[in-house]
């Protein structure tokens, strides 16, 4: 990955070369720039990285993060990136998980570590980011020699369901994933991207930064995720952003944004939103409403995909035609990545229209490891080299997929029927009185396991089982209305709006 997005800085033409890479709070800065302050961490780092070393960061969303994350990696060693909302107990268990000697922590953020380098006894180096950058030479080291296979990146799952596993990609696994993306989503030099993710998943630092820097265009980065910033940055900014890439989560709190705005404004924004190439959803099931509201509202229909921490990304809607876009369907396999599905027996159903099976993976795109578990990593692959996601999935008769959920913990087993939570929860939420749904199977004796929700209503709203009854069963089978309901103020999700579907199950104990 390294060795591609350097190419950049290197090129032939002046234009690419002093092209704007980034833009943040603090300025504008080009891609030669990004290359001579990545080798500025670079000769910090001389000494501290071994090929594929874990070398840790700790910086804000911006410049400074590419430059630090690239600089790492000019260094030999593999980024294992920590995230300013990473609780001391967090950034814990990423350093020692990891093995991480060094970390690279931004002045701001070093009161977050400081507690934790205390307990771990000396054992971790701290290197300011402002020193690497200000104080070294660039030019006393030469990049390090990259093998293509050694260890790039750590990215520590969501921990959705158990411990966040360490998942190491390395610059092949990259490059193949950034590649795959750059083909399917038309990235060209005209993009301009709207940065607003989270950089510690999959989602924030390689889909959107690696891939802005990949193709060449600029990335303007907002510190953080506020929906009002993003409206009037698109609203109101001097130059056209062509992308922007969030979660469902976010989505819903831009529409809230543009919904309180007064009418005249609230045109500025949908014609805004409209000239967008793209609004794309990842990272969770993306509900109908937020779909149906947001081209509503915007003119866009979202492009929605698939992908997870162990491939990067894996299935997506097309970014040329958007009458394929489709509530609830994530499209088809990128280039080079194989997809199939497989039932309980084994049999491969992906040829059969609609038939659930457990999606499977494979391509260059695969992750190399959970770091320090091979006995994991060995068990999630199949004995032909196919990686287990862990979700159902179905293909429909034009061959798009769609995701049922996680095996685990959205798969209900209900009366004899295997129901999906997914596909539940995208009804409740056509419901007007509600707001954000979880469903959950709980242990009955009489359905083995039924069907419960977990509900946010509207202000003043409220409802009960049996009032719902009656809307399911017009609009489902009767046996995938929930048995029981709670009312709740928000439901447990995390930043990247994966819900914690064992809490959920636990407010019916
Ligand atoms: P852990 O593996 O620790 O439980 P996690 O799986 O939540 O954490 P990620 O790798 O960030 O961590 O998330 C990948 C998961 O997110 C997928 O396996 C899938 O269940 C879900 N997901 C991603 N995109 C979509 C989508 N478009 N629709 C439905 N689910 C999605
Ligand atoms: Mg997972």
């Amino acid at each position: 990955m390294f060795n591609a997005a350097k190419k950049l800085t290197q090129s032939e033409d002046p234009a690419a070369r002093s092209k704007v890479a980034i833009v943040d709070d603090n300025g504008s800065y080009t891609y030669t720039q990004l290359l001579d302050d990545a080798h500025k961490v670079r000769s910090a780092l001389r000494g501290s990285a071994s090929k594929g070393s874990s070398i840790a960061m700790l910086m804000p969303n911006g410049y400074e993060y590419a430059a630090v994350q690239w600089g790492i990696w000019a260094a030999g060693g593999a980024v294992v990136p920590l995230s300013p909302m990473h609780p001391e107990r967090e950034l814990e268990y990423f350093i020692t998980d990891s093995d991480t000697r060094h970390v690279i922590c931004h002045p701001s953020l070093q009161a977050n570590l400081k507690p934790v380098l205390g307990r771990l006894g000396g054992t971790v180096q701290l290197l300011s980011s402002d020193e690497a950058m200000r104080t070294s030479s660039s030019c006393d080291v030469e990049d390090a020699e990259i093998d293509e296979n050694q260890r790039a990146l750590f990215i520590y799952t969501s921990g959705t369901t158990g411990k966040p596993k360490g998942v190491v990609h390395t610059h092949a696994s990259i490059s193949a994933q950034v590649g795959a993306l750059h083909e399917a989503w038309k990235w060209s030099t005209h993009d301009r991207l709207l940065h607003m993710l989270p950089l510690h998943h999959i989602h924030g630092i390689v889909v959107a930064l690696c891939g802005a820097l990949w193709a060449g265009v600029t990335a303007e980065m907002l510190p953080s995720f506020d929906a009002d910033r993003v409206m009037s940055r698109l609203i109101d900014g001097q130059q056209n952003i062509t992308l922007m890439m969030g979660v469902p989560t976010m989505y819903m709190r831009l529409l809230r944004a543009i919904d309180e705005m007064p009418a005249k404004r609230r045109e500025a924004a949908r014609l805004a939103v409209r000239r967008l190439r793209l609004t794309i959803s990842g990272s969770a099931a993306l509900p109908a409403s937020i779909f149906n509201r947001w081209e509503a509202a915007t003119g866009q229909k979202m492009l929605e995909r698939y992908g997870m921490s162990e491939i990067g990304m894996a299935l997506s809607n097309s970014a040329v035609d958007p009458a394929t876009r489709t509530v609830g369907i994530v499209g088809k396999p990128l280039p080079n990545v194989s997809v199939r599905l497989v039932d309980a027996d084994g049999t491969d159903v992906t040829g059969q229209p609609d038939k659930p099976g457990m999606i499977q993976v494979k391509g260059p795109n695969v992750f190399r490891e959970y770091y320090g578990l091979p006995e994991k990593t060995a068990k999630e692959f199949t004995s032909d080299g196919w990686f287990i996601t862990g979700d159902v999935g179905a293909r429909n008769a034009d061959g798009f997929y769609y995701i049922m959920g996680r095996q685990s913990t959205d798969i209900i087993k209900s009366g004899g029927f295997k129901l999906s939570a997914l596909e539940i929860e995208r009804e409740l939420l056509e419901h007007t009185d509600i707001v954000d749904a979880a469903v959950v199977g709980v242990s009955s004796d009489e359905w083995g396991e039924a069907v419960a929700a977990a509900l946010v209503l509207q202000p003043g709203k409220s409802l009960s089982v049996d009032a719902l009854k009656p809307w399911c069963y017009e609009r489902m089978a009767r046996y995938k209305a929930p048995k029981a309901i709670r009312i709740v103020t928000t439901l447990p999700r995390n930043l990247m709006g994966k819900l914690d579907k064992k809490a959920v199950k636990a407010m019916f104990l």
